[in-house]
C-alpha cells in the first residue's frame, strides 16, 4: 500500500515593521494554487513542491495536495490570506485522511496579524487534527526563526543549505527521504532546537564565501554521514525584523529517537554560532561611498562586465518597500551614461509613464511614497523608453521557471540611467527583470539592484565588481531603531556585544 502523504506550501517572510499587510492578492500576484491544480501551477519551477512531487513519484506515495502559496516578503499576513492558506491544509487534514505522513514546505519566519509565531500555530492546529503519531516533516528557509512550538509539533526539520537559495528542490528531497524511512518504521524522528541570546549570526547564512555558515554546514554534513542516528542537522541564520521572542539564529537536530545527546549537539553548534556572531563578510557602503567607488572604478577604465551595486537596505525580499530613493538619487547625480536601476516600485508613476507612452519626455515625482523616511519622492525628468506588462519567466538559479509579475512597468531613462519603474514589489534577483524590457545588463557599466544577496545567483557571474550599499532604508544594518516589543532581551547586538 502506498503511503498517503499530506503536503502543501504556505510560505511568507513577514517583516513585523512593514506597514504593508500581506493580503491574499499578494499571494495570487505571485503563486497561489490549490489541490490538483498544484502540479500545473508549479510545472518547470525549481521550488520545494517540485521536490515533493519528484520524491512522491520515486517513493510511490499517494500525495494529497492542499495549497501552494508564496508572496513577496512584506508585513504580517492579513486574515484573508491566513484563513485561506491554513484552511486548505487543515480541512484536507481533517477530511482526506488518514495519513501516514505530512510534508509541509514552510518558510519559518511567517507572522500573521494575529500570530507572531504563525507556523507554530499552524503546526499545533495540524497536530490537533492528525494526532501525535503521524510523522510531520517541515522544510524551511535558512532564514527561519524556529520556535519551540514549531519544534514540538514537527518531527523532521530541514532547511535550505544555500544562500542565494538554489536548493529548494533538494531540500524537499532531503526531508522526504527521512519521512519515508519514518513511515516505514525504520526510524523514529524527533527534533530539538537550540538558540543563544543573539538575533544575528552565521554571516546571515551566506554560502558564497568561507564563513561560519559554510564551516558549520561542512561539520553538519560530516556528522550526518558519520552518525546514523543524526538524521538531519538544520542550520538557521534567522530573520531579524520579526517581533517574536525566539527570533534569531538557531540549530535544529532531527535525531532517531528522543535522546538528550541530540540537544547537546544543537547546543554545541550554537556555541560556535555565538562565538562567531561578529563575523560579517560584507562591506557596507553608504550612498556617497558607493558612488565614490563607482567613479573610481569607471575612471580606471572599462572592465569585464558591469559594476553591480546592490541596495541591501531596500530589499523587498526582506520586506522593505522597494521605493527608497536614496541610492537612485546618488546615481542620477553621478553623471553616468550607461547605467540601469531595478526597480523602483511605484504603481502611480508607472501608470503616468505608461499613459505618456513610449518616446514621451516627462517630469514626475518618483518613489518614496510608502514612507518618505527612507528617501522622499524625487523629481525626475526623463524619457519613457519602453512600457511592458512586467511579466517574465525567471531563468536564474534562484527562481528558475517561476513566472514573475512586476505589474505594469515602464523604463524611464534619466541622466544616463534606465530606471525600471514597476507596480509590484519584487526583489531584483533575475536578469529577466531587465531583459524583458530590452535592457541587457551585461552591456551596462553600472547595474543597480534592490537585493541583499540573492542577486548574486544571476548577477555575480557577469559582475566586474559587486558593491553592497546600505542606503538607509527599512532593512538596513542598523536595527537599533526597530521598535521590538516581543523579542527576548537582553540580546546581541541590541544589548549585548
Ligand atoms: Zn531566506
Amino acid at each position: 500500500m502506498a503511503f498517503r502523504v499530506l503536503t502543501g506550501l504556505f510560505g511568507h517572510e513577514s517583516n513585523a515593521f512593514s506597514k504593508l499587510p500581506t493580503r491574499l492578492e499578494n499571494f495570487s500576484n505571485y503563486l497561489l494554487a490549490f489541490g490538483d491544480d498544484v502540479p500545473g501551477a508549479i510545472k518547470g519551477a525549481t521550488i520545494e513542491p517540485t521536490g515533493v512531487e519528484e520524491a512522491a513519484e520515486y517513493m510511490d506515495w499517494d500525495l494529497v495536495r492542499t495549497v501552494v502559496a508564496w508572496a513577496t516578503p512584506s508585513g504580517p499576513v492579513a486574515r484573508d490570506a491566513w484563513d485561506v492558506g491554513t484552511a486548505a491544509i487543515l480541512d484536507a487534514a481533517a477530511n482526506q485522511g488518514p495519513f501516514d505522513g505530512v510534508l509541509l514546505n514552510l518558510h519559518g519566519a511567517m507572522a500573521s496579524v494575529d500570530h507572531a509565531d504563525a507556523e507554530g500555530v499552524l503546526l499545533a492546529a495540524l497536530r490537533d487534527v492528525i494526532g501525535p503519531d503521524v510523522p510531520v516533516a517541515i522544510t524551511l528557509d535558512l532564514h527561519a526563526n524556529v520556535t519551540d512550538q514549531m519544534t514540538r509539533h514537527a518531527d523532521i526539520i530541514c532547511a535550505y543549505q544555500t544562500y542565494p537559495h538554489i536548493d529548494q528542490v533538494q531540500t524537499s528531497w532531503r526531508a522526504a527521504k527521512v519521512l519515508d524511512r519514518a513511515m516505514r518504521g525504520e526510524i523514529t524522528p524527533f527534533a530539538v532546537t537550540a538558540r543563544r541570546p543573539t538575533i544575528e549570526g552565521l554571516d546571515d547564512g551566506r554560502t558564497t564565501t568561507d564563513n561560519p555558515m559554510t564551516k558549520l554546514l561542512a561539520r553538519a554534513a560530516k556528522l550526518e554521514a558519520d552518525d546514523p542516528d543524526v538524521l538531519l542537522v538544520s542550520l538557521h541564520a534567522g530573520f531579524t525584523p520579526a517581533d517574536l521572542a525566539e527570533a534569531g539564529p538557531s540549530v535544529s537536530v532531527t535525531g532517531n529517537g528522543n535522546d538528550p545527546r541530540f540537544q547537546a549537539i544543537a547546543e554545541d553548534y550554537m556555541d560556535y554560532v555565538w562565538e562567531t556572531r561578529h563575523f560579517d563578510s560584507n562591506t557596507y557602503l553608504s550612498v556617497d561611498e558607493t558612488m565614490a567607488q563607482v567613479h573610481a572604478l569607471l575612471a580606471a577604465g572599462k572592465g569585464q562586465g558591469p559594476i553591480i551595486v546592490a541596495d541591501f537596505s531596500d530589499n523587498p525580499g526582506s520586506g522593505a518597500y522597494g521605493d527608497s530613493t536614496f541610492l537612485l538619487q546618488g546615481l542620477l547625480r553621478a553623471d553616468l551614461d550607461n547605467a540601469c536601476f531595478g526597480t523602483i516600485c511605484d504603481a502611480e508613476a508607472a501608470q503616468t509613464l505608461m499613459q505618456a507612452g513610449e518616446g514621451a519626455e516627462i517630469t514626475l515625482m518618483l518613489g518614496g511614497k510608502t514612507d518618505p523616511t527612507f528617501g522622499p519622492p524625487i523629481e525626475v525628468t526623463g524619457t519613457v523608453v519602453r512600457v511592458t506588462d512586467g511579466t517574465y519567466v525567471a531563468q536564474g538559479p534562484r527562481w528558475k521557471g517561476v513566472t514573475h509579475h512586476l505589474g505594469p512597468t515602464a523604463i524611464f531613462k534619466a541622466h544616463g540611467v534606465e530606471i525600471v519603474v514597476a507596480s509590484n514589489r519584487l526583489q531584483l534577483t533575475e536578469v529577466e527583470a531587465f531583459t524583458h524590457a530590452g535592457i541587457d545588463p551585461r552591456q551596462r557599466d553600472v547595474v543597480a539592484v534592490k537585493s541583499m544577496q540573492h542577486f548574486r545567483a544571476a548577477f555575480q557571474p557577469m559582475a566586474r565588481e559587486v558593491l553592497i550599499c546600505d542606503a538607509g532604508a527599512l532593512s538596513g544594518k542598523d536595527i537599533s531603531k526597530l521598535p521590538f516589543t516581543q523579542l527576548r532581551r537582553p540580546i546581541y547586538p541590541l544589548d549585548l556585544d
